[in-house]
Formats: C-alpha cells, structure tokens, sequence
C-alpha cells in the first residue's frame, strides 16, 4: 500500500530495545493472531449487493471450510455488520448462537454439537454500510469529466484489517484462501474485481457480476470498484493489461497503460515466477483514499497518482505515476504471491516493493534520478520525494521503533504503516544489496518466490534465501538492523601519522542518555579521485581503516547508499572540501544531509552546514539544490516571528537566486527533465522567500493563465499558483477557489486548493480551513487542508483552534490508517514548548488511547524544535557576523 499521508511522518511507537533474538520461519500454528487456527477456510463465494442511494449494502457468502481438530465454535472477523443468518452444512443456527464482540472485531457461532475434522460449509447472510471514508466498501463522489454532473463510484479498502466490513471472514494474512466474488451493480455501472468478470447477467434492478476466483490468498487483497468506469487495454505475453477510470477519463491511462507492461515485463524476469492472474487492472479512483493499494489483479489509486495528462500534468507527476506503479506491481509477487504471516513482517511487503519499484523506475528512466532523490530529504509538498533522509531524521529519536515490531491488534496493525517500515526498509535492502552483489542478492530473491510462493514468511524465511544464494550470514548483519532502533553514526579521525580509526555510535537527535547500541555496519569508501570503491563489515565499536593513505581524503559511505552517518574530524573535513569538485553529485548530496543531520543532533554548529553549502562546485544539480532548499525551508519556517528572519531569507536568497538565474523563467528546448524539475523548485522557494521578482513573476503570469491557460507550462504551474496563493488578495483568492471548483482534474484542483491552502492573511486562512468540511474535495484530501494551513500559512494557532472544533467531523473524513495520528499530528507544526502541555491536556481529555504513540511523537517533535529554535538563532548571527554582511 502507499498511504496518503502527505504531511507528516507518520506514527513511531515507543518500546524498550529487545534484545536480538533470531526470528523463526513461518510456521501457521505459531503466527501471532487471535483467530484460532482450528479452522481453515479454503474457498468464499460472496455476493454483494450494494444500494448506491442508502450507502447500505446485504451481502451472502458461503465458506467451504477444512476443520482440523474438532470443535464447538467458528470464530471469524467482522466489524459493523448486521449477521442476519448464519447455517453450518445447511443447517441454520438459532439466533441465540450468532455473537458479535464489536470490541474484539469477531463473530462467533456457537455450535450445537462438536463439528467432527473434516470439510464443512459454512452459510452466512449480512448486511453493512457503505462508508464515507476509505474503509472497506466506500463511496467516492466527483464531478464528471465534461458535464460536471455530479456522480458516485464505489470501491473498496481491506489492508489491513478492513474485509471484515465487507464480508465476515479470517481476516488475518497467514488465512489464504481462494475468493469467488459475486456483486449486483445499477445498470449503467461496469464493476472490477481481482479477477475477470466470468459472467454478466441483467438481474431485478440492475446487472451481476460474477468474477473468476482467485488463487489462495489473504482476505485483506479482495477488491471491488464500480461505476459509470471505462477501461483502455493492452493484451502482452499472455496478461490483459488495463486501466479504469470514470468516464471520460479513460485515455489519459494511457502512460499509466504502457508502463504496466514494461514494469511486468521486467519483474516477471526479476522474480523468476510469472505473474500468474490472467489480468492486471489499475483503476483510478476519485476518493475515498489518497494512495494506492495492491489487490491483487486490481490494484486501486487515488486519481491523480494514475492518470496522466500531458496538457496539464507535470513532469513531476509522470514520476510519481510510474513510481507508484512499480511498487504496487512488485507487490503483486511480494505482499500478493508470497504474504508476510503478520503485520510485525509488514516491511517485508513494504520495504521491499518500496526498494524493487525504485530499482525498476531507475533502470527505464534514468534521466530522472530516482536513488538520489530518494536520498535528499523529503519535501511533502513533492510527491517523489519519499527520501532515506525523512526515515534517518524519525529514526534517531525517542520515538522510533526497530523495522520489525511486535503489533497486538487491529489498531497497531495500522500503525505500523510508518516511515521506518518503509523507508528505512527500503534504505537497509539498498544496502544489503549493495553488500551482496546485485546478481546474487536476485539469486536469493529467485531461491525465495519459488519457494514461497502462494504462501505466507517471516523474514527469517527471506534472510534464509539470501544466505543460501550468497554464502553469507545474512541473518546475523541483518539482525540489529532490523531488531534494533535506531541506526550508527561513524566517526572518522586521523593521527599525526594519517591513520585512520574508524569508531561507530548510535546517531541520535533530541534523545539523550539513549541506550548505547552497535551494529554490523556494510561500510563502503574511496578516494575521490579514484575509480575503485572498497567495502568491508565493520563488525566492532572501534577499527582501523586499511590501507589509508596519509594524506589523502576518503569518502566513506560512497553515494550514500548505506544507512549511516558519517563525521569527520577537522583534518580530514578540510581535505574532502578540497576535493568537492572531484566527487559525485550522489557524494555531495550525502555529505550535506549529513551535515545538517549533524546540526540538528547538537554534534556541530550550523557553519559546518552553510560552509559546505557555500563551496559546492556547481549551482544547477537538482539533488544538491533541493537538499538546501529543503533545509532553509525548515529554518525559515522555524524562524518565523523572529527577527532574525529577515536577514535570513536575504542570506538563503543570495544562495539560491544565481541557480535560478541560470535555469530562467522560460523552458529551453532539449533541456533535460531535471532542469525543468529545478526550475520548478525554485521558483516556489524563492517566491516563499519573499523574493520580489519572482512573486511579481509569478503574479503576471498567473493573470496571463487566467485567461490563457495553454501560456502557462504544466511544470510551472504548481511553483506559480503556489506563490501566487501565498501572498493573495480576497480577489486572488475567489479567482483561485472558482478555479478549483471548477475543474474536473484531481491534480489540477490539488494545484489551486495547494495555493489557498498557503495564503498567510488570516481572515482568508480561516475561509479556507472552511472548506475542509465541506464536500467539495474529496475526503482523504478535505482533511489534510487542514494539515497544509498548518504547515505553509505559518500560522498553526489559527489551524489548530478550528481543528479543535471541528475535530469530529474531520475525524468522520480518515481512513483507518489516519485516525490515530490526524490529531497528534496537526500539533508537529508549533515549535512552542509551551505547546507540548496543552497536547498532553488534549490527548488526556479527547484522544483514545490508541494514540498515545502518535502523541508521544508530536511531543518530542515539538520539543526537538523548541530546543533547536534559539540554537540556531544564535549561531545564524555568529555565521553572519562572521563571514560577511549578506
Ligand atoms: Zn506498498
């Protein structure tokens, strides 16, 4: 799944560091859960029959069931649901012996006598809602392309614990069964499933579907979207491709359509399992959640994360779409074909379609950079920028919690969808990888999906593939990576003789007296200058470098592909400044993230920062820019109030004006995506700098779009009606809601609600957290309106006082993913100790407890940057006293 989270790191639990203990292969018995594992369900046949008006639906199923022990009850999951009749092998159970525990999430049915070993079938008719939010079957309302009529689609949210609003069933992943779905659909609806529709046939008020089954697997990968759809389809090797899309919006599936078959294509040799359904659907659908998720066969996606327009969409957008794409079809073998048996494995799905749909999307498009703009810190107002650096900066706090976490319930399995399990999973493959040699890490990969496959592992199962393949002890380098919070920071210090020791630590920000811990660290290094890279397993606190040389600089984690920092002393910083020219964008874009990292940590000052800022080579590498873009728009945020800000964006202006005086207003032909992509940057970072050409540049050309929205390049128009947004006028403001209300485009109407969004006039910040409760965005997107006034209008007090009131009815908007944290969240904006006690009071008197992990880390969030903010005050006047006046 990709979540929809666009604005903040997402929940961090808090728990004592285990002690590393060897995981054990999958083993069904042993798999944590709560459904007892008596009972195996093989084969559903479900049918659904939704009425669209009422939001309800009433639905049938049967279960062939495989009992292996006897015995006295059937326990399955359910949520929300009215269990009309329930029968065992034809034989109805009295009403008395149908329990629902709303609390548990279970139906139990109480048998009258013992059910013998052997295959039963089990009956059960129900009835549900259809809900609002992207939980189990949903509605999603929108504008029609062209008429503007207003319309309805269904679709449906399982992952991770939501099938059970749909049909009651062993809604716990290690339960693989077979599906055969059945749904009874308005006429002018066309309904998607996993499978092909097997048969169409016009019933009493509208048409069934009846779908093909599938082959066994978890109840959390079903899927079901209609509506007035459409589809575009290519038949490659043997697999129906296609896309849906509500109507007349189809055609623009075609990028998506196209790269569907190379991204097969690729992974069915990577894998070395075919794709084994005989279809593969992606279906944009226009609400309900804001991301993608894997069905298998039927993969669903919030509309603008699909659906690619070339007259209007941006470059940035293609990217995203193509990413999104590779990581959901990995997820086809990884997450579909072979399942973890437990949430506390969910990175072994995410981490890993994380890292295989960044290493397909770099090797089609290798112009776009992808591994580098993985490592340059995540912006969230770009969408691509899901960066290593966002899980480094959650990962060395309080808060953090090891790759694989024990998850108890429903709520916790929802949780664990955070940053660390997929970012720093996906940051740990990379560098496993890399240790290992891509050939025979694909080996291990091989050995694995054909082992696994239609089956359920543990990591442990993963590590032992890889070991097999590689001859090393996979398990053991693997285990504090993923067992232990946190990860090392590598000192690098130099004798008078030019010896090298190297010496590892826990790396850790706003955290003292952290529990000292060590790894196993796969260290890469060179001599800039040099072609050849060295590797070896540091396996100890303290060692020596071999084979430096005296005098000579050395980059360690060479591109920064591993997950550490690193710190050099006085000696041996000055002699890699020396060589800035001669090393790899890749290499300066890591030896600035470390560098900031090694500010916020209090390791040094921040004139270590902007002193290798001020001495990079050149002025237009989009990685490089981006990373100090991304850091003076945390300082000036940080700065705001503060009368030290003024100097400040004069001084960061003066860093970032010449890289935009060398791109320019105007796209030149044959420049490279990249060039455009900075441009874009750019000018929204300048423009929030109060650079006063670039407003009236954008202000002017905003007027000409009005009028002439073709005069306006699709790349541009984000940066443009950002700024233009920022500084509006009542007038400006009307213009752009009109705008936003009037398109039928999902990224289009992002674009202009993004822009109202950061408008910093109060009276106009309150009109538009107004809009968040209104209907006219869709409800994953309604909700965090409210997230981005936070963050971009600089004024948290104005957002968080509505979102107290308001909270309810925001809350009625999240998806499960998001109802613990939404609130916690709002709160990461403020940089106010004072702030902390009043989310205590908050969380104490309106937040359930399932929270409190999601509080603890906007506390220490908050305190990070109270404590950061008069540090780094102080230090931007020594910097500017220090070196000139700018
Ligand atoms: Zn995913």
């Amino acid at each position: 799944m990709l979540a929809s989270r666009l604005l903040f790191p997402a929940a961090f639990s808090l728990f004592l560091v285990p002690t590393l203990s060897a995981e054990k292969p999958f083993d069904f018995a042993s798999t944590p859960g709560k459904l007892p594992k008596q009972v195996l369900p093989e084969e559903y046949a479900i049918r659904i029959v939704p009425n669209v008006e009422k939001r309800t639906f009433t639905g049938s199923e049967t279960v062939k069931l495989n009992v292996r022990e006897p015995v006295k009850q059937l326990v399955l999951n359910v949520i929300e649901m009215k269990i009309t009749k329930a029968a065992v092998n034809g034989k109805a159970l009295p009403a008395s012996a149908i329990k629902v525990d709303p609390k548990q999430e279970t139906l139990t049915l109480s048998l009258q006598s013992e059910l013998p070993a052997g295959p039963h079938t089990l009956e059960l008719e129900f009835s549900g809602k259809i809900n609002q939010q992207g939980q189990g079957l949903y509605y999603a309302p929108y504008q029609e392309q062209g008429t503007g009529a207003k319309k309805v689609m269904l679709g449906t949210q399982f992952e991770a614990t939501d099938a059970r609003r749909m049909f009651p069933c062993w809604d716990e992943p290690a339960f693989r069964s077979r599906f055969q779905l059945t749904a009874v659909m308005p006429e002018n609806f066309t309904a998607v499933s996993n499978m092909p529709v097997e048969k169409e046939t016009k019933v009493a008020g509208g048409k069934e579907f009846r779908f093909g089954v599938t082959p066994p697997m978890p109840s959390y990968l079903n899927v079901l979207c209609a509506g007035e759809i459409e589809g575009i389809f290519a038949k490659v090797k043997g697999v129906d491709h296609g896309v849906f899309a509500t109507k007349g919006k189809a055609e623009m599936g075609r990028y998506a359509l196209e790269s569907s078959q190379q991204i097969l294509d690729y992974m069915n040799d990577y894998f070395g399992q075919p794709y084994p359904l005989p279809k593969l659907d992606h279906i944009a659908v226009p609400g309900g959640f804001g991301g993608a998720m894997e069905n298998w066969g039927g993969i669903t996606y919030f509309e603008s994360r699909l659906l690619f327009d070339p007259e209007k969409s941006s470059a940035e957008t293609k990217q995203g779409i193509y990413e999104v794409i590779a990581h959901e079809t990995a997820h086809m073998w990884f997450g579909d074909l072979v399942t973890m048996a437990w949430w506390d494995n969910l990175w072994l799905n995410e981490g890993f379609a994380s890292w295989m749909g960044t290493k397909t999307t770099a090797k089609f498009n290798p112009d776009w950079e992808v591994w580098l703009s993985k490592n340059t810190p995540r912006d969230p107002t770009r969408r691509h920028g899901i960066g290593k650096e966002g899980a480094m900066e959650g990962d060395a706090r309080s808060t953090t919690h090891p790759i694989q976490q024990p998850v108890a319930n429903e709520a916790e399995a929802s949780g664990a969808f955070d940053d660390i399990t997929y970012r720093k999973g996906l940051a740990f493959i990379t560098m496993l990888e890399s240790f290992l040699g891509e050939e025979v890490f694909r080996e291990g990969i091989r050995k694995y999906m054909a082992k696994h496959k239609l089956s359920n592992t543990t990591t442990a199962d993963l590590w032992n593939s890889l070991s097999e393949a590689s001859g090393q002890p996979v398990g053991e380098i693997a285990a504090a990576w993923t067992e232990q919070p946190g990860f090392p920071i590598v000192k690098v210090t130099r004798d008078p003789q030019g010896k090298i020791t190297l010496t590892q630590e826990r790396f850790t920000v706003h955290f003292d007296n952290a529990p000292p811990l060590e790894w196993k660290i796969p260290l890469t290094y060179k001599v800039p200058g040099t072609p050849a890279t060295a590797s070896l397993l540091m396996t100890s606190k303290s060692m020596e470098l071999p084979n430096s040389s005296g005098d000579r600089a050395v980059k360690l984690n060479v591109e920064g592909a591993g997950n550490y920092r690193v710190q050099y002393d006085d000696v041996s910083w000055k002699l890699l400044l020396a060589e800035l020219p001669n090393l790899s964008s890749p290499d300066r874009v890591n030896l600035l993230s470390d560098a900031w990292a090694l500010v916020q940590a209090n390791r040094a000052p921040l004139s270590l920062y902007l002193g290798l800022v001020e001495r990079l080579p050149g002025k237009s590498e989009l990685a490089e820019r981006e990373q100090i873009m991304h850091v003076f728009d945390f300082i000036n945020r940080l700065l705001a109030g503060q009368p030290e800000r003024d100097q400040f964006q004069k001084y960061a202006r003066s860093i970032l004006r010449p890289s935009f005086d060398e791109v320019g207003w105007e796209p030149k032909s044959g420049e490279t995506v990249k060039i455009g992509m900075l441009r874009a940057s750019l000018i929204k970072a300048l423009g929030i700098l109060d650079d006063k050409e670039i407003v009236a540049g954008c202000r002017e050309r905003f007027q000409k779009y009005v009028t002439d929205p073709k005069s306006l390049p699709p790349d541009l128009r984000p940066p443009v009606l950002a700024v233009v947004g920022r500084y509006a006028d009542e007038p400006t403001w009307k213009k752009l809601h009109e705008l936003g209300l009037k398109t039928t485009s999902i990224e289009e109407k992002q674009n202009y609600y993004d822009a109202l969004a950061g408008a910093i006039d109060p009276k106009l910040i309150a009109q538009t957290l107004e809009i968040s409760l209104g209907d006219e965005l869709p409800t994953s997107r309604a909700v965090y309106l409210v997230a981005k006034v936070g963050r971009f209008s600089e004024r948290p007090d104005l957002m968080w006082n509505f979102a107290k009131t308001n909270m309810k009815k925001l809350l009625g908007k999240t998806d499960a993913l998001a109802a613990n944290n939404y609130a916690p969240s709002l709160f990461t904006f403020f940089s106010e100790a004072s702030r902390i006690a009043e989310l205590e009071r908050y969380a104490k008197s309106d937040l359930p407890a399932t929270s409190a992990k999601d509080v603890a880390k906007a506390i220490d969030e908050v305190g990070f940057r109270a404590e950061l903010k008069p540090k780094l005050t102080a230090q931007i006047g020594t910097w500017f006293s220090a070196t000139k006046e700018p």
